[in-house]
């Protein structure tokens, strides 16, 4: 069984992807990764308690910086 939502084969890649959205898309909600019963692979979901890489990610400002630096990629196209 598969899912329509973007899935991960594990809970670090999921991670990675979750820390990875967040610094490149502003309006992006996830806030934490969970197994899937339905497809036993990983999901973002914006339900639930915020993970802990995310929340250091978040407390360090590394998040805005990784946002204010996508800007500027923009920018320079
Ligand atoms: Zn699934």
């Amino acid at each position: 069984m598969s899912c329509s939502k973007r899935s991960y084969l594990s809970e670090e890649l999921a991670v990675t992807a979750l820390l990875e959205v967040r610094s490149r898309f502003e309006t992006n909600s996830s806030v934490t990764v969970y197994l899937c019963e339905d497809c036993g692979q990983w999901h973002l979901t914006s339900r639930g308690t915020i993970h802990p890489k995310l929340t250091a990610l978040l407390q360090s400002g590394e998040i805005t910086r990784r946002i204010e630096a996508g800007h500027w990629e923009r920018k320079l196209r």
